[in-house]
């Protein structure tokens, strides 16, 4: 990343944990990766806590929740005056367990909420173990139940963004029409949501930022702002190609922002 390209006061607004089971680095370390990377701060959204039965090895438990808020609590004291430390959560929109996470979300005084949807039905559809399951549906349908969920996360209130918006595209299958992702930018607008500017799809066989360029600009055309995250899973991760990703979204005039007390300010 070329440091000396980014723009002061710049926050990474996503990153994981080891509590999750798929990441390494302490929070500390990512930290001490933002400092290095030249960043003001960064706010931890590590897979939050779901019901038992949903997706349970990709997160914390909910009796590790005191842990993490500790975890990043004490992150923030060792780097005070140096990056800001916020605290986050990744949450996941599932029909049928809103009210747990509206559970979890009152349980501590959250920065800011990603909204994320990463089941169709009962399938883990980013899952690279899974990724078969592509060839036996249609692209069209799957884009279309996809965007209806993500129509159903910026409906429900529970979140501040919405995550890594066309994360179906994530091993290659791009949507094949693009209405229905119009539709939910037009729920996310109506919503007053921002969006996730994920650089962790650079890193995927996609190749791409989520969302697309073109998303990107129908956003920025309906007045939604954008959070800048990388989606770190290790400390090598943090502010991941960040000024390419400044690049995208002033192209777009899209507004950057970050979240406090999960309220929106300019970032
Ligand atoms: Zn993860
Ligand atoms: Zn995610």
């Amino acid at each position: 990343m070329g440091t000396d390209s980014l723009r002061a006061g710049l926050f990474d607004s996503h990153l994981h944990t080891p509590l999750c089971g798929h990441a390494s680095g302490s929070p500390r370390a990512y930290v001490q990766a933002a400092l290095e990377a030249g960043l003001a701060g960064v706010v931890f959204t590590d897979h939050m806590p779901m019901p038992a039965w949903y997706d349970a090895p990709w997160r914390m438990r909910r009796d590790q929740l005191d842990e993490y808020v500790a975890l990043v609590l004490e992150a923030r004291a060792a780097f005070a005056g140096r990056v800001e430390v916020r605290l986050g959560l990744e949450a996941d929109f599932h029909p049928g367990t809103e009210r747990y996470v509206a559970e979890v979300l009152a349980a501590h005084p959250w920065d800011y909420v990603i909204g994320s949807v990463h089941y169709l039905g009962a399938w883990g559809f980013d899952n690279p173990e899974f990724q078969s399951e592509y060839a036996a549906r249609d692209l069209g349908e799957l884009y279309g139940q996809y965007y209806a969920l993500v129509e159903g996360a910026a409906r429900s209130g529970l979140f501040d963004s919405i995550g890594h918006l066309d994360l179906p595209k994530k091993f290659g299958h791009r949507d094949p029409g693009g209405t229905a992702a119009l539709r939910a930018l037009d729920v996310v607008a109506e919503r007053g949501l921002s969006l996730d500017f994920n650089t962790a799809g650079w890193r995927k066989p996609v190749a791409e930022a989520y969302p697309a360029v073109n998303l990107v600009q129908a956003a920025a055309a309906r007045g939604v702002p954008f959070v800048l995250g990388s989606d770190a899973h290790a400390p090598g991760e943090v502010g991941h190609r960040f000024a390419e990703a400044l690049e995208i979204l002033g192209g777009a005039g899209a507004r950057v922002v970050t979240y406090r007390g999960r309220e929106r300010q300019d970032g």
